[in-house]
């Protein structure tokens, strides 16, 4: 998919996903929120919408590391690892992951320049999915997209970053 660049649009510097000019890629995570205050009510089984809100912030702040500090981003990508594993904790621990990072942000943010990277140099700035894509796509398929995008993050992580 060819994506056109002009005057008018301006890529995160981030996650490189392409924004509208004056937008900032953080109002995503509102957007992705929105999707799931519409559609995860509807979902019978509770595991699969906290895992999918699970995914969907992880995933997204592993792509924005300059909000987080490296001990956090560690811990973020362990987190989700072990989410997408065959060995999938059950939905207590993971409960209290998300629980600790809501709770704690003072522990886990990062106070620097906007989009400043010096405490992980090497991290992409390009990625196989972005959260535009997850919002883009059918909202129905919203809880495999984010695992999907999770999935897509590790694995361009893991070629770059060891
Ligand atoms: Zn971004």
């Amino acid at each position: 998919m060819s994506e056109r660049i002009d005057e008018r649009t301006a890529r995160c510097p981030e996650c490189g996903a392409v924004l509208p000019s004056g937008r900032d890629c953080w109002e995503r995570v509102h957007e992705l929120l929105e999707i799931e205050a519409r559609l995860l009510p509807g979902i019978e089984d509770v595991e699969v919408g906290l895992l999918a809100h699970f995914f969907a912030i992880a995933t997204y702040q592993l792509q924005h590391p300059s909000r987080l500090t490296s001990g956090a981003v560690t811990q973020l990508r362990d987190g989700v690892r072990r989410m997408l594993g065959s060995d999938r904790p059950p939905i207590d621990h993971l409960r209290r992951q998300v629980r600790g990072f809501a709770e704690g942000p003072s522990r886990v943010a990062r106070r620097a320049p906007a989009g400043d990277r010096a405490h992980v140099p090497h991290w992409p700035r390009r990625w196989t999915m972005t959260a535009t894509d997850v919002i883009g796509g059918p909202q129905a398929d919203y809880a495999d997209a984010v695992e999907r995008w999770a999935r897509h993050t590790l694995g361009d992580l893991d070629g770059i970053v060891s």
